[in-house]
């Protein structure tokens, strides 16, 4: 007896009740329920005893619950549908047993001892409402299938007022052929939809929805059946449609994958279902809500049942059909139940006042290529509250570098990654140097964390087979075996889609590294090169035009006419030196700097020399400075200059060429939609095992002894051709790339990394790594100038154009001088001689303009004859009779001489 105490009072203490009740189920035979209310009942010690009702039949359903008030169940579960579960209450609320319901129910009034733990239908309709107003919505159509539905949009169309809200049923044509309401519904203009129905319609009528192009990035849906995320969203997934729903169960949790699995287990013992049933469930996220609520509902009941079995005298129940009675512990039960809070598989399970579970938690998913994700959650008090996204937490510092370790990864590649050359011998990461090295550990300094270098041995960065499998530093970082890779890793599109990059620490594009070319043999006419063509054809121009205006004005300037004989004071004659042939040697010597004889003595005639010597300074030490420049640079005799003639001549001239294997520079070509670089693609393949190199030093040293042109990343060029003076770079980039820092997907450390290289950046620490990696240290710097010294360029006309304006500007203020200066002339003869300007000025101007002979008559002289008279002599006359007995050789020639 005293046994039998002890061991009474041990399974009290233990919540354990020593007698065992029986628990009912009203439901349609659905395995995964029956399973769930099994596994639920069993862990509250409850009894469980199922029937089955398949057809809506109140008549039938009141039967059943009575023969459930006989077996004495202390409570009853209905899953069926409306019609079916009412009877069910009247009889459970007459004799006061708990009814349990899992499914929407919209009677908003509660009385007896029901209770449901499906969310309340006004919290559910205002947390769409929420979604709406989280979305921004302004326009939007209501998809619904039948009046339920229609019922749980009642508070989404209490807003009509502020929303345009077009409402619109799904009629199924044919079975299930939703494409008229569709159809119509994508003639409207509105492009958001909040769809209610049917789990078992949502699949076929987003498949419908995408044949009529509804699905598509124009559109959004808000999905309201909480299992939204039990159907195949794949074919939905790339739709790039803005697709989201809600559900209150969270895939993640421990105890609900436990739940699920459970669950596929004893389908698959209790029913005999077959394997692949049981393996539906087992994936945790086809798991439907009712199953859960099922299993909730039942523990939460249980646990008020085996409390109240704990704290007092509990009766088995004596209310049955036949009967008057009621069961008093019903109502106990029930108003514990409103007390109690249990944690379920869905979230907290508790009641308010009226028996309904107001307060409960959702999340609001968002179907990505990814798959389904939470964007936010949603509760009764705080509405819609956003989840933060790994970048989120970095931006609020929730995930810190510091005090992290990383393995990184890296290659022994030149000037990333080195093995230091030390007589000692070294440990760790103290073994290895280079810009790579150097780069981590400012950052390690910056963000505080420890890293461990490896090393990959075959310097494969990492490319795609034909499998999607990824070999090199990138298939290291996805299997694992390394945190962080740096080295020459080239960031690109296909490399992003299986890794993180942080921002580009260094930026870069495709070039040819090529042996420098030889110098070419001098060209026989390179005394011309220091003056392009046009500037040559300029010079002559000009030449031509300041002698001819020379000798023009020569002759329109009086006092370019000078006494022949300086002894005798009043001449007869006077002379002129600028004839044509005087004019164009004066020009010549000016310009060739060795002067002749002539000298201007007008104003006119000696601003245009002026001019024009100041023209042939400028000229000639242009050209003297060019020449030298000329002279100096050695001509490269270049095979080519850039890709294409490269592509172009490459067979002609025996030039073979090629690229890293199974690097960033061949997937360039390979890639590339041009022709030419298509054919170079086409060129390397077919040649792979002669012109392809394991690694860029080797491609360096075969540039360097034969003819063979490598197709390389300029920074590594830049590298090399500091160091190797007999190689160049080719050409200019055929892209723009950059090098990153690569880590797996979505790692969240992707932002703080980012963000330190950018520091970097921007305090100019990453440019003094590369200055000492590039040019300081390991020969660096050896080749510096060779490069730089630009080639020497003919001069055109936009470099000496100046020069020749100058001389025009002064060549036509000279014909305005001229005609000054002969004007004055005349006025000063007429006013002496007191005869008529006019005509004086008329007979000068008559003479110039015959351009003839070299020697004027002083016709205005006293004593000498009249204009008038003068005109009527012949100047050979005149020249035949000279004053002093002889003549100067002078006069005896045309002026063209
Ligand atoms: N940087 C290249 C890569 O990441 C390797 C060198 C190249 O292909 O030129 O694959």
């Amino acid at each position: 007896m005293l046994f039998l105490v002890f061991f009474y009072t041990i399974l009290h203490s233990l919540n354990v009740s020593f007698a065992q009740y029986n628990i009912g189920l009203i439901d349609e035979v659905d395995y995964d329920v029956r399973s769930a209310f099994d596994i639920a009942s069993q862990s509250k010690l409850l009894i469980p005893h199922k029937e089955a009702l398949f057809s809506t039949d109140p008549y039938r359903a009141l039967q059943i619950a009575c023969s459930l008030l006989d077996s004495k169940v202390i409570g009853i579960l209905v899953t069926s549908n409306r019609e079916n579960t009412d009877p069910v209450q009247s009889i459970c609320d007459l004799k006061e047993i708990p009814m349990l319901e899992v499914r929407w129910n919209d009677r908003l009034s509660r009385g007896g001892t029901s209770i449901n733990i499906y969310p309340h239908p006004p919290s559910l309709s205002k947390a769409y409402v929420d979604i709406i107003k989280f979305w921004k919505w302004d326009e939007f159509t209501i998809l619904y299938e039948d009046n339920e539905g229609l019922s749980r949009m009642s508070e989404i169309l209490k807003m009509g007022h502020i929303y345009n809200i077009m409402v619109k049923q799904l009629i199924a044509e044919e079975g299930s052929n939703y494409r008229a309401s569709l159809k119509e519904v994508w003639k409207s203009d509105h492009i958001n939809f909040v769809l209610d129905c049917r789990i078992d319609n949502l699949e076929t009528i987003l498949e419908q929805a995408q044949q009529i192009g509804l699905i598509t990035k124009t559109y959004s849906f808000i999905i309201t059946n909480l299992d939204f995320h039990t159907i195949d969203l794949e074919p939905f997934k790339y739709s790039e449609a803005k697709i989201t729903g809600v559900r209150m169960l969270n895939p993640e949790s421990e105890k609900l994958i436990r739940f699920a699995e459970d669950v596929a287990e004893k389908k698959h013992e209790t029913y005999r279902s077959n394997q692949q049933e049981a393996e539906n469930v087992l994936a945790v996220d086809k798991l439907r809500l009712e199953t859960a609520l099922v299993a909730d509902a039942v523990t939460f009941f249980g646990s008020a049942a085996l409390e109240i079995d704990n704290s007092t005298t509990f009766y088995q129940p004596n209310a049955f059909c036949s009967n008057s009675y009621t069961w008093k512990m019903g109502m106990t039960i029930y108003n514990y139940m409103k007390t109690l809070t249990v944690d379920g598989l869905t979230g907290t399970i508790k009641l308010d006042n009226e028996g309904f579970r107001s307060d409960f938690n959702l999340d609001l998913i968002e179907l990505a290529e990814e798959g389904v994700f939470t964007v936010a959650t949603w509760n009764m008090t705080d509405g819609i509250q956003k989840k933060l996204s790994p970048i989120d937490k970095v931006i609020n510092g929730e995930y810190s570098l510091q005090n992290r370790s990383f393995i990184v990864i890296t290659t022994l590649t030149y000037p990333y990654g080195m093995l230091k050359e030390s007589q000692e011998s070294l440990k760790g990461n103290d073994r290895f140097e280079g810009f790579a090295i150097d780069l981590i550990r400012e950052l390690g300094k910056l963000e505080g964390f420890n890293y461990t270098f490896i090393i990959r041995e075959d310097k494969a960065n990492g490319v795609k087979d034909e499998h999607g499998k990824w070999s090199g530093m990138i298939g290291d970082l996805i299997t694992e075996k390394a945190d962080l890779a740096i080295t020459d890793l080239t960031i690109t599109s296909e490399r992003e889609e299986a890794v993180d990059f942080t921002s580009p620490f260094m930026n870069l594009g495709i070039s040819i590294l090529y042996r420098k070319p030889s110098k070419a043999p001098p060209n026989f006419f390179s005394f011309a090169a220091p003056f392009a063509i046009e500037v040559w054809l300029t010079l002559a121009g000009a030449y031509f035009i300041v002698s001819i205006s020379l000798f023009v004005m020569g002759r329109l300037c009086p006092s370019e006419w000078t006494n022949p004989y300086p002894c005798i004071d009043s001449p007869e004659f006077l002379i002129n030196q600028f004839s044509l042939r005087n004019s164009f040697w004066f020009a010549i010597g000016s310009l060739l700097q060795q002067g002749t004889e002539i000298a201007p003595i007008a104003y006119a005639t000696r601003m245009v020399a002026g001019i024009w010597w100041f023209f042939t300074l400028i000229m000639v030490s242009s050209y003297t400075a060019n020449l030298a420049a000329f002279l100096a640079t050695e001509n490269p005799d270049i095979p080519f200059n850039n890709v294409y003639e490269l592509n172009e001549r490459a067979a002609r001239l025996g030039i073979k060429f090629g690229a890293k294997k199974n690097g960033a520079t061949l997937n360039f070509f390979r890639d590339a939609t041009s022709k030419e670089f298509q054919q170079i693609y086409h060129y390397m393949h077919s040649n792979e095992d002669d012109v392809m190199m394991k690694e860029n030093s080797d491609g360096v040293d075969r540039a360097e002894r034969e003819l063979y042109a490598f197709f390389m990343e300029s920074s590594s060029i830049e590298y090399e051709v500091q160091r190797r003076c007999n190689l160049t770079q080719i050409g200019g980039l055929l892209d723009e790339k950059g090098y990153g820092i690569a880590m797996r997907k979505n790692s969240i450390y992707r932002h703080a990394l980012s963000t330190a290289v950018l520091k970097l950046q921007e305090t100019g620490k990453i440019q003094d790594l590369k200055r000492k990696w590039w040019e300081e240290r390991r020969g660096g710097g050896q080749c510096m100038g060779d490069g730089d010294r630009e080639d020497a360029k003919p001069l055109n006309l936009k470099n000496v154009g100046g020069v020749f304006w100058v001389t025009v500007g002064g060549t036509l203020a000279a014909v305005v001088l001229v005609f000054l200066e002969m004007i004055l002339h005349v006025m000063k003869v007429s006013i002496q001689h007191k005869v008529s300007f006019v005509q004086l000025l008329k007979e000068e101007m008559k003479f110039y303009m015959q351009f003839k002979g070299l020697v004027k008559p002083v016709t205005t002289r006293k004593g000498s004859k009249s204009p008038e008279e003068s005109e009527k002599t012949n100047e050979h006359e005149r020249i035949e009779q000279p004053t002093y007995g002889f003549l100067p050789a002078i006069t005896k020639g045309s002026p063209i001489d």
